[in-house]
């Protein structure tokens, strides 16, 4: 079984938006050739042509069941009430965790006006997942990004789960230093290429995941994701085949994890589930 943790339906080049319908299919076509069974997908932190709200993309997705959904939140006009509408959509399932962009806004995760989002995230148990590293836009403020800051929200809510995204690269050190000393703190290996690997880059990000797991980072909490469209799903699933890793641990990774962390049911595979 493959959980993608993390994959976008945004448009990424403005000369040619394709609907959130054409996005869709897509994204189902990928996943089918792949024999990705289940996918999250993380809406933007902002609502533009190219970049549909999370009330379009719940609507949009509730006929494919192998389709969840994290809702981002963005810092400049978030407000409490909007996690009123995110409450029924978590009840629905349909909405399995919050997302924050630091770095491509800037703030720092502590920032007292998440407070509401985490308190929110804990009574509803689902995770808080941070984008962290490089910035695909160069108008993202990096030091934002860094991995380090979300030591902290992880020792001050110690009741919510938080994943680093895309392993805090460049600062993978720093980041697998925050899971492993954080027992609520999991990291997703997304977007760490655009399109697909070169060989040499693969063989040095390779690397790097495996020294992460060498390190003390356990398997359990590292999360299979692509970032998708960013990132090929083919070209993730050769890097993560020749990981040197034990096929008991793989199987966490590429799956297990996700399907705890989200409270995913591989029912709703598409590969293998009913219908
Ligand atoms: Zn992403």
């Amino acid at each position: 079984m493959i959980v993608d943790c993390h994959v976008h339906v945004n448009n990424y080049h403005e000369d040619a938006v394709e609907t959130l319908a054409g996005c869709l299919d897509q994204l189902n076509r990928a996943m089918r050739v792949n024999r990705v069974d289940l996918a999250v997908i993380l809406t933007s932190y902002m609502v533009t042509p190219g970049r549909p709200a999370l009330s379009q993309v719940v609507a949009a997705t509730r006929p494919f069941p192998h389709l969840s959904v994290v809702a981002g939140l963005s810092y400049h006009s978030f407000e409490p009430e909007h996690l009123v509408p995110i409450a029924d959509y978590v009840a629905e399932g349909k909405v399995r965790g919050l997302k924050l962009y630091p770095g491509y806004q800037p703030f720092y995760p502590s920032d007292p006006k998440w407070q509401p989002a985490y308190a929110f995230a804990a009574e509803h148990g689902i995770p808080v997942m941070i984008h962290s590293g490089d910035t695909y836009a160069p108008s993202g403020k990096l030091k934002y990004a860094h991995p380090l800051h979300i030591d902290e929200v992880a020792v001050d809510h110690p009741d919510v789960k938080f994943v680093i995204c895309h392993m805090g690269n460049p600062w993978i050190r720093d980041c697998m230093e925050v899971v492993y000393k954080n027992a609520n703190v999991y990291v997703d290996i997304s977007g760490l290429v655009l399109g697909s690997f070169s060989d040499r880059f693969e063989i040095y990000m390779r690397k790097q995941l495996q020294e992460m797991l060498l390190y003390g980072v356990e398997p359990d909490k590292v999360l299979y994701g692509t970032d998708w469209p960013i990132s090929a799903m083919e070209s993730y699933l050769t890097f993560m085949r020749e990981l040197a890793t034990p096929e008991r641990e793989k199987k966490k990774i590429m799956a297990d994890n996700a399907l705890a962390l989200y409270g995913l049911d591989p029912r709703n595979s598409l590969i293998t589930g009913r219908k």
